[in-house]
């Protein structure tokens, strides 16, 4: 289960830009190749999320569809699964989306989620 150790990077990354403010939501893009179980990364998220900014957050998965193009025919097609093969016959393939995992956006106490401000430093 793979899911736990992108969910807590995700996790780890989200406490490090909310600087002790309260996360209420967390969007994620998942790539589809990424063979992530949105369920098991739900379940992981809560378990990760405890005793932090993040704790009872909402995770929101939006899932990219994968596409890949073929060098050698140069068709282009949606990938359902990590198996890289074109129609063609050939696997050469370049992957152009489907292998993304990134926090597209959060939702935390204050209006907006600036990036670390160089005069804050946290307290402690
Ligand atoms: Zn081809």
């Amino acid at each position: 289960m793979h899911e736990m150790a992108i969910t807590q990077s995700v996790i780890d990354a989200v406490c490090e830009y909310a600087e002790g403010r309260r996360v209420y939501a967390v969007t994620v893009e998942v790539g589809a190749l990424c063979a992530v179980v949105p369920e098991a990364m739900r379940f992981c998220f809560e378990v990760a999320a405890e005793d932090t900014v993040a704790e009872g957050a909402d995770l929101i998965l939006v899932e990219i569809p994968g596409v890949a193009a073929c060098r050698t025919c140069g068709a282009e097609f949606r990938l359902a699964d990590p198996i890289l093969l074109c129609s063609c016959g050939s696997a050469d393939v370049d992957i152009r989306s489907g292998r993304e995992l990134r926090i597209r956006s959060m939702e935390v106490s204050e209006s907006c989620a600036q990036p670390v401000d160089a005069a804050t430093t946290p307290p402690r």
